[in-house]
Parts: structure tokens; sequence; C-alpha cells
């Protein structure tokens, strides 16, 4: 084996073959090169499979029918069973994917006039459990691998047509990092994913058009910025670690000093590329005047904008959502600090595809119901 093909991580390997989606360009040429295959072939796959969106070898035309049977006698190029899929009066998509080991995630897509947002999940269930979140109520199951989060890509730029991406007009233009899980507890595999899905020579979709939210995550924030780039999103909710303790209880272990510090040094950060504070208007909660007031004063000198996002409500939901005019007034004095304070227009609502919905039904096994570990 050579020294390269020692870090590849554990392959998907099925009764059909080695799964090629999602192993990094240095993955997918260390693989090819154990099974004696030149660097070039790994540019002519990625093409295929980034670009076009191929499902199968076959379709490979640029590749002579004998090495598509050598490919196909090793190798798939697969995609996740989507075992639900539904749509919003409004056009918000939902998918849910099912991976190989049964577990589910769900993935959104919400169109709208000058962009098509994808919401990709990070994590199978959630360790952080906002009070406020669906997801939350859902354990965590696992982190997702890699192939795993840009599979969702894929799966939706197939089932919308998106293929080959234009460069102008696509319905996939920007992705969010703000479906199920925490993405800075998964590090590792999402920054894998998103450079995939940043190559210029497949999905192409440039750092500035994708965003991480974090709940904070403090000691992970540094190295998203500086080794993914990407745009940075924080659900800050509350302004007071009182507040914050009891609806965000990851507070508890980074308190709003230290998040707002960690915002203070994202790199990155400026004028023109700002962080996004994102605050759900919980009625009674976090809504009043002087909250308003509190944030602005919390976040001066951050480059930032505010985004206020109206409660979406979910079975069971211990909070309601805050009345209009409430969200009104919050927002005039945000604004009026300087801040920019959109009201962000809940999507997919009536398919429980909205923030803070999603919630698939991956259950962790309790202690009991696990196999018990074999005496040795
Ligand atoms: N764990 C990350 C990624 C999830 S992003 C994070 O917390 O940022 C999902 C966003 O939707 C977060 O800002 C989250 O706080 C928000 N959200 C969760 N539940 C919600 C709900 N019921 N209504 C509105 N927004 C919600």
């Amino acid at each position: 084996m050579t020294a390269a093909a020692a870090h590849i991580p554990a392959m998907k390997e099925t009764v059909t073959g080695i799964d090629l989606v999602g192993l990094t360009r240095q993955e997918l040429e260390a693989e090819l090169k154990s099974f004696g295959l030149p660097a070039f072939r790994a540019r002519q796959l990625w093409h295929w499979i980034y670009h076009r969106g191929a499902t199968s070898f076959e379709v490979m035309t640029t590749i002579s029918k004998e090495m598509q049977r050598t490919l196909a006698g090793r190798y798939v190029v697969d995609r996740p069973e989507v075992s639900r899929s539904q749509q919003s009066f409004d056009g918000t998509s939902k998918w849910l994917l099912r991976f190989a080991d049964g577990n589910e995630i769900e993935s959104v897509h919400i169109p709208e006039e000058d962009r098509g947002t994808l919401c990709v999940s990070s994590q199978v269930g959630c360790t952080l459990t906002c009070k406020f979140c669906h997801t939350g109520t859902q354990r965590l199951v696992r982190n997702l691998t890699a192939p795993e989060i840009v599979q969702q890509v894929l799966v939706a730029r197939d089932r919308l047509g998106d293929w080959p991406a234009p460069k102008d007009g696509r319905l996939v233009s920007n992705i969010v990092m703000m479906g199920m899980g925490e993405p800075l507890y998964n590090f590792d595999e999402v920054a894998k994913a998103l450079r995939i899905v940043m190559d210029n020579e497949g999905i192409a979709i440039s750092k500035r058009r994708i965003t991480l939210s974090t709940a904070g995550v403090v000691p992970m924030m540094k190295r998203c910025g500086e080794e993914i780039g990407v745009n940075l999103a924080v659900s800050l909710h509350a302004v007071t670690d009182e507040i914050r303790d009891v609806i965000v209880p990851l507070n508890k272990k980074y308190p709003l000093s230290e998040l707002i510090q960690a915002c203070k040094a994202y790199p990155g950060a400026n004028n023109a590329r700002r962080i996004t504070f994102e605050y759900v208007m919980l009625k009674g909660v976090n809504d009043s005047p002087a909250d308003a007031r509190a944030l602005v004063k919390l976040i001066r000198g951050i480059p930032a904008k505010i985004n206020l996002i109206p409660f979406n409500p979910w079975p069971g939901a211990p909070y309601e959502c805050s009345s209009e005019e409430v969200i009104q007034v919050f927002g005039d004095i945000v604004n009026a600090a300087g801040y920019a304070s959109p009201v962000r227009t809940p999507r997919g609502r009536d398919i429980l595809a909205a923030c803070g919905q999603l919630k698939s039904l991956s259950e962790k096994k309790r202690k009991s119901q696990a196999a018990p570990a074999t005496a040795s």
C-alpha cells in the first residue's frame, strides 16, 4: 500500500463495490493508483461524478467501454435511498435520505428568486438539546461521513435536474450547514465534504455561497474560518447567560463572553463578509425591547447582521412565536443601531421543513437494548 493509500478512511464497500462518491481528490487518486490506474483517470471521474452527476460508468462517454467495465467491476458511484420526498406549497422540498446502515437524515431545498439554497445535515440527531429545536429532542445517533454529506448535494441536484450545473441560474446555488446536527462537532468530515463541494472542477459552489451555522462550539470556530473559510452563522438566541443557559445548554460550556470573543476573532470576517447572528423569537422569553438593546451592545464591534427567526412550532414544543409587532419592534431597534435585521420568512412549515423542525425516526439504542458485550 502506498503512503497516500494508507490514509484512506474506511470506505463504504457494498456488495456491488467501493463507492467513489465523497472521496477527496487525493483519496480518489490513491484509490485508483492502488488499482493500477493513473492520476488522469481520477480527473476524468471527478468531472463525471461532480460536474455531470453521473450515477454509472456507462454514461461516461470519454472513457472507453472496456475501461468502464473494468471500473464497474470494482467501483460504484452510488446514491443513498430517498425514503421520502415532500414538497411544500411554497416550493420548498424536503428529502429523507436513508444510508446503508438504515439511519436517516433530512435535507431541505429552498428556492428563491435569485438563488436556491440547500440546507444540509451534519449528524444523525444532535447532542445539543436546544429547548426550542425539534432535532434536539432526537438523541445523537452518529456523525455523518464526508460522503454522506456530499451525497445530500448530489441527490438534490438529481431531484431538481440541476446537472450539469450551469454557471448562472443554478437550482442549488447556495449551501447552508443548518440541517440536523452541530457541524463543528463533526469538523473533519464537514471540512472534507465542503472542500469537495467547493472544488472548481466539480460541484463548484464557492465559499462565499456556503454558510456554516454553529450553536457556539468556541474552540472550533477559528479552525472553521482558517481551514474551510466559509461564512459563519452563530445561533445566539439570547443576550444573557441566564437565558441562554436554558435555551441553548451548550452555553454552560462556552458562555457568551467566550462566544463573542471567538466571533471577534473569526478569520475573514469584515464588512463585506459579516457574521450572521441567528435569533429565534420566543414569546416572552428573549423578545423584549430591552433584549434588543442588550443585543446591540453585546455584538458591538463585530461586522454582523442579525437574522430574526420566527419560532417554528413542532408537536409538543414548549414555546410560542413572538407576535409580528413584537418582532417588528425588536428588528427596528437592531436596525437603528446600524445592523441589518431581516426577518427570516419561514419556508416549508407545512411539511416540517423549516428551521428547527427536522427530525428523523433514527433512534439511538438505549443501553438496555444494545447487544450485550460478549465476555472473553
Ligand atoms: N447546530 C447548528 C446547526 C443547526 S442550524 C446551530 O445550532 O446553529 C438550525 C437553526 O435553526 C439554528 O439557528 C437553530 O437555533 C434554529 N432553530 C432551531 N429550532 C428552531 C425553531 N423551532 N424555530 C426556528 N428556528 C429554530
